[in-house]
């Protein structure tokens, strides 16, 4: 099974990715995390050039993601399901998706669309924190770590991302309007598309995942 989670900026697809992959054995493919491992490193030109882009909130070149999307599949076996999180992100990078699945002869079973309104965007953002570390998102009122401002899994002191300042977040919205929202359209037409309903607390949209993934063919 290969399941793609589209949707605004801190819809929360994230957290759902972690909870779903693990109880349906899906391979997490968090490319948002995956760019921001390769910026670790101060010396990396390349990795420098993608933070920019990152803490400005725009959106990473297609080939770039494409290398790195190819290069993770390749390490796949080809019965390893993948939950895509933050991928496709525009028009482009869902064609050329189409094209790298034709080739490697997987298919893509089904959209969840997590539909989240302005205000749930903005609630969902500044309560956001990230563990550095090993990339686990919480929220101070909606998913809080056991302990305050520490990972339940690694232990690490947790972050505010550097990207989810208000300019940077206008700007992530924008590139999701322009780029993002047209995939909406693009899946439905190929019936691959399935809406949830971003606002509800973390276990109903859990269930409601999860439910989609038992009955997926
Ligand atoms: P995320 O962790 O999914 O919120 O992604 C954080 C940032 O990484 C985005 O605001 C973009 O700058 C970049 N990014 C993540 N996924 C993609 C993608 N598929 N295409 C281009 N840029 C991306």
């Amino acid at each position: 099974m290969n399941i793609v989670f589209l949707g605004v900026p801190s819809c929360g697809k994230g957290t759902q990715a972690e909870f779903v992959s693990k109880k349906f054995d899906l391979v997490h493919l968090s490319v948002g995390e995956l760019l921001r491992k390769k910026t670790e490193d101060p010396c990396d030109p390349l990795g420098q050039g993608i933070k920019e882009k990152i803490n400005k909130g725009f959106l990473v070149d297609d080939t770039l993601i494409m290398q790195k999307i190819e290069s993770f599949i390749s390490g796949l076996s080809s019965d390893e399901g993948i939950l895509f999180d933050g991928f496709p992100r525009s028009l482009e990078q869902a064609k050329l998706l189409d094209v790298l699945f034709l080739k490697l002869g997987r298919k893509l079973d089904c959209v969840i669309n997590f539909e989240l309104d302005d205000r749930g965007v903005m609630e969902k953002i500044s309560g956001r924190r990230s563990c550095p570390e090993c990339g686990k998102s919480y929220h101070i009122k909606f998913n809080p770590s056991k302990i305050e401002n520490t990972c339940d899994g690694c232990g690490s002191k947790l972050i505010i991302r550097q990207d989810d300042n208000n300019e940077s977040v206008n700007a992530r919205l924008k590139a999701y309007y322009s780029f993002t929202y047209p995939l909406i359209d693009y899946y439905s037409n190929q019936n691959k598309l399935i809406g949830i309903d971003a606002n509800q607390d973390i276990e109903s949209i859990t269930k409601n995942i999860e439910n989609i993934f038992i009955k997926t063919p």
